[in-house]
Formats: C-alpha cells, structure tokens, sequence
C-alpha cells in the first residue's frame, strides 16, 4: 500500500491559509483528511451550539477537499490512540497539523508527537489559528503581556505572515463514500440556529468581502449599538478556523492601502481582532483561564449561591429588558452582541455575584463562537479578575447603558416583545414607568414580564464591598 500523509484538522477547517495542509500535499504523498472527535476527559468538550456548527462546517470542508482530490474522515476516540490508529489504517509516513494552545491540548500534541517520531512517523506543526504565536510577542522582560494596549503595539511591529492561497487540486475528485454524521449527538435545540446562519469556508471569505465592501466605515461609531448590523459576525467562522485571522489582518490592510480613508475603522476593527490574540496568549501562558481567575486575589470573592437567578438570566427573565433581549437573542441565534455580553455577563457576575465561571459554562453552550481563548478571557475582563481587565468599580448600569446604545429600543422590541408597545424612553425599564402607561402597553408585571430580580442600585453596592474586601 502506498504511503499517505494524513492531514489533522482541528479549528482550521478550511482550505486557504492552511500551512499544514498546504506542507502535506507539497510532499508528494496522497494526503487523507482527518477530524476526530477527542473524548479525553481533560480536553474541555464542545458546547451544544458549537457541535451543531461542527457538523455542517466538517460538511462543507468535506466537499470542498473532496474537489480537491483528498478525502476527509471523521474519527471519535481518545486523541492519541485515535491519531495511531488513523496512521496505521492509512499506512501514513507523516502526520501535519496546525498547532492549538490551551495546555491540556498541547501535552496532548507533544506527546503524540513523541508517539509518532518514535515509530518513525513524521510529524509537522505549523502556526495557523492566531497572528502571531504566543511566544512570539514577549515584554521587554522577556514574559507575557499583561496589559493590553502594549500588546497590541508590539503586535502591530510585527510582521504578520500573508495568508496562503487555497492549494490547487491534487488530482480528480473523490467521491464521499462516508459523508459526515453526526457522530457528536446534536442537540435537538440547535437546528432553529441554521435560520441565521450559513457556513463554511466560502460563506466567511464572502463575509469579510461584504463586510469591509460597507459595514467597515461605521464600525468604530456603530460597534456598540446592538440593533446596528455593523460588526462582521466572522466570530463563529474564526472559531472553526473556516477563516484565519492572518486573512483579516491582510484583507484589511489591503483595503487601507486602496482606500487611505478607510485607516480609523481599519485599525479600531484590527485592535478588536488583536483581542482574540491577547486572550490567546493568556490560554497558553496561564494554567487554566476558563477556571482559575487571572489575577489570584479574586479567588476568595464570596460568590453567591445562584439559585434561581441564574435560570431567569439563562432564560432573560431577569425583568432587565437589554439583558434579557441579550440572553434570548443568544438562545435563539446563538450569538449576541459583544455590547450586550458586556451586559449580561456583567449583571450576572458583579449585581448578582454569581461566579462567573457559570455565566462562561453557559455561553460556552448556547455559542456559536464559543471560544476556548475569547470566552473565558472576557468573563475574566467583565468579571474584574481578568488581566487589564475592567476596575472592580466600574459596574455596567445595565438601564444606563440600554439608553445610550438601544435609545428607540429597537433591539430590545424585536427579542422582548412582549414590551414592544411601551414608549421609547420607558422601555429600558419597564418597572419605572407609570401603572396607566404599563396598561396601555397590555402589560402587566409579574405576569406578562417579571419584575426586577435585583436591585440594581443596592445590588451594585453590594458588589462593590464584596471586590473592596478583596
Ligand atoms: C462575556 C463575553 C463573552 C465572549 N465570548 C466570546 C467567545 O466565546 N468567542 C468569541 O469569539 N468572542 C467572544 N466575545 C467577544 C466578542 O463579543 C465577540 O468576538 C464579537 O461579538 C463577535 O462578533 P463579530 O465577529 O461581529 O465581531 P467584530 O467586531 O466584527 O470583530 C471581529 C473579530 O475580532 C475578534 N474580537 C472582537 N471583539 C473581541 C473581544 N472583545 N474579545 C476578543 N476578540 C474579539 C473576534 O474574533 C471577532 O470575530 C465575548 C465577549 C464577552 C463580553
């Protein structure tokens, strides 16, 4: 039997920008596909959202290598025994991958590796997932950043490596004789998402053409407003690696040189796409961020027991009408808006004192972009206990700032609208408007939409003698 190099797939499922992929069809050999479904207890498994998304990207990048010439197989087991027993069946002489940087999933690598070079397999891991590798951008100290804004200077001097073409077919058409199925139990909750979304390669790459085409110029004013389709909404793609950050880098650099008019929203959505690195290089450099908080005093916060609060901000009846059009538009959609994350996650964490790391386990579920680097590292942020991240004291208003960013109540009518008949300036908080308004609107409080489930000024208070205790 001839020998094979198997490519393994992991959040890069995607043809262009690809350098393991590229590297194995450049060695000669037939190149075989291969995603596996890992099931090492230490590897943190997909959330419900992220595994319907899986199931049609892993589709799509199999037709797409299917033109190529290469078939994709996908696989379910222990990492390592998994990749074993793939190279065996295949006869495979060398293995490529592109790397990934939570912990646990790099011992993983490294010891597959040693597994692989000692039955003289090779092996091959390139840089693929984020702009720069995390151990490449070191403080003059020689250690990770901490803070953000020296991060972003540092990363801006760097030389980001142009993204790779697709490659060209390797030979005729395979025929999918094993097409995907859904060997990781879809949830039955998770087909109502495919009305918002569609996926793969080819749609990502037209989203970002269609976003810096238009959307781009307002994007440093009308980011923050959630009823305003202004961001790209490439945050699921990126996840699944459908697209790489190195094409948006460039892709946008590309634009500024075309359209020197276009330098402000190009560099404000390039420091936004910077975060997704800085929060990368806290995956790899610190033990566990989706568990241990960032910066160790925030450890001993006396958390609340959620109790029923947190099912009513799971399910946006908190009685806030913007967290609860946040948390349904997250349920519904499986994404929400960075402005209303904000929101939600800070009323669950600081009003509520609910431990964050419940918030995070439930948006790791319910998003599409769940991510193992951005999740955990903006609950850290909203939460306090993030590097550079938001002062204890700076407690969101959720009221305040649904008037700033929703003032028709435009987003807040269109995922509450059992509220939709109430004036714009009493929607943000219906339990402050008056009785005949509330009749008029056909509401009733407590029945038709809940009460408050906080205080937010008392609740405020509180939490900020919980962090000053610290
Ligand atoms: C509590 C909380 C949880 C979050 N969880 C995730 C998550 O699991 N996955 C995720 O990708 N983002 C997460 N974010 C960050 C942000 O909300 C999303 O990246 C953004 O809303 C995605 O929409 P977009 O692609 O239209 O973003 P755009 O504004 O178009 O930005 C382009 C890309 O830049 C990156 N980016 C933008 N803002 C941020 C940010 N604040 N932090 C890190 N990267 C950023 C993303 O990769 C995004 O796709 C979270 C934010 C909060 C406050």
């Amino acid at each position: 039997m001839a020998k094979t190099a198997l490519v393994w797939f992991r959040s890069d499922l995607r043809l262009a920008d690809n350098p393991a992929l590229t590297a194995a069809i450049a060695a000669g050999q037939p190149v075989i596909g291969l995603y596996i479904e890992e099931t090492d207890p230490d590897l943190r498994p997909l959330g419900g959202a992220s595994r319907w998304w899986l199931h049609h990207s892993l589709q799509s990048l199999q037709r797409d290598l299917a033109a190529l010439g290469i078939p994709l197989e996908l696989r379910r087991g222990p990492a390592e025994a998994t990749v074993a027993s793939a190279v065996q069946t295949h006869s495979a002489a060398a293995v490529f991958w592109n790397r990934r940087y939570a912990p646990a999933q790099r011992e993983h690598d490294a010891a597959i590796k040693a597994m692989l070079l000692r039955d003289g397999i090779e092996v091959s891991s390139f840089g693929a997932n984020v702009l720069v590798e995390p151990w490449d951008i070191a403080t003059g100290a020689g250690g990770p950043y901490g803070v953000y804004t020296p991060f972003w200077n540092a990363l801006r001097q760097k030389d980001i490596s142009r993204p790779l073409p697709a490659p060209a077919p390797t030979g005729k058409p395979v025929t999918i004789t094993e097409p995907i199925d859904a060997a990781y139990r879809l949830p039955h909750w998770a087909e109502k998402l495919g009305a918002h979304w569609q996926i793969g390669e080819t749609t990502a790459a037209a989203k970002l053409r269609a976003f810096l085409d238009g959307p781009l110029g307002d994007y440093p004013e009308g980011r923050d407003f959630p009823a305003r389709d202004v961001t790209s909404r490439l945050s699921p793609h990126l996840a699944f690696g459908e697209i790489s950050p190195r094409q948006l880098w460039h892709a946008a650099q590309v634009l500024n040189q075309r359209a020197p008019a276009t330098a402000g929203p190009v560099e404000k959505f390039l420091k936004e796409l910077t975060w997704r690195d800085f929060n990368y290089h806290q995956l790899y450099h610190r033990p566990d961020i989706a568990r241990e908080p960032m910066q160790a005093r925030f450890g001993g916060l006396p958390w609340r027991d959620p109790g029923d609060a947190l099912t009513a901000w799971q399910k946006g009846q908190t009685g806030i009408p913007i967290v609860d059009a946040g948390m349904r538009e997250l349920w519904e959609t499986g994404y929400m808006h960075n402005r209303v994350r904000m929101l939600t996650a800070s009323l669950l964490a600081k009003n509520l004192l609910v431990d964050w790391r419940l918030g995070e386990a439930w948006f790791w579920d319910c998003l599409l972009d769940a991510d193992p680097a951005n999740n955990p590292g903006n609950w850290q942020w909203v939460a306090g206990s993030g590097l550079d991240a938001a002062p204890y004291f700076r407690i969101f208003n959720p009221v305040t700032q649904s008037n700033r960013f929703d003032a028709a109540g435009a987003y807040i009518r269109k995922w509450v609208p059992e509220l939709a008949r109430l004036p714009d300036d009493l929607i943000h908080d219906p339990a402050a408007a008056p009785g005949f308004v509330l009749r008029d609107a056909g509401i009733t409080l407590g029945k038709t939409y809940p009460e408050p489930i906080v205080d937010l000024k008392a609740s405020r208070e509180r939490a900020l003698a919980a962090f000053k205790a610290l």
